[in-house]
């Protein structure tokens, strides 16, 4: 498998702005969000795609995107829940991940040139969206 930086950053092997986590899944910020707020959540034990995950993992892994949804709502009401499974669908890390992305009323689409999460912004989410 070498080198899977979300491997790293459930192992705390690389650094992450975490939101989220229990024993199967961890939640983190996208470090080139989408809006501010994009979260990603995924299976600590590495698996490609959706269709990898073992079934017992199911229940950790919906609740853990639902439990992120629910700390996303703090920021908007109006967010996408999704994943690109493929590189024809635009999956560039190969560990799966749902992306939490947040919708602003000034932002109606997504921006085509992608800016680095702000650290100070960051550690701002973080306490807006780690806690219960
Ligand atoms: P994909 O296109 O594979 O569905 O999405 C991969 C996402 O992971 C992208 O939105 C990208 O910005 C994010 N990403 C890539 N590398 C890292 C990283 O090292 N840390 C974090 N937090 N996000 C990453
Ligand atoms: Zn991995």
């Amino acid at each position: 498998m070498g080198e899977c930086i979300f491997c790293s950053i459930a192992a705390r092997k690389a650094p992450a702005h975490i939101v989220w986590e229990d024993d199967v899944t961890i939640a983190f910020l996208d470090i080139f969000p989408l809006s501010r707020g994009h979260v990603l959540v995924v299976p600590k034990h590495h698996v490609d795609r959706l269709t990898d995950l073992p079934r017992e993992h199911y229940p950790a892994m919906l609740g853990a995107v639902a439990e992120v949804c629910r700390r996303v709502e703090r920021l908007s009401m109006d967010y996408n829940v999704g994943v690109n499974q493929g590189a024809l669908a635009g999956q560039i890390v190969f560990h799966l991940h749902f992306h939490v992305i947040p919708r602003y009323p000034d932002q109606p689409g997504f921006p085509r040139k992608r800016d680095a999460l702000d650290p100070a912004d960051a550690q701002r989410l973080v306490e807006v969206l780690a806690h219960r």
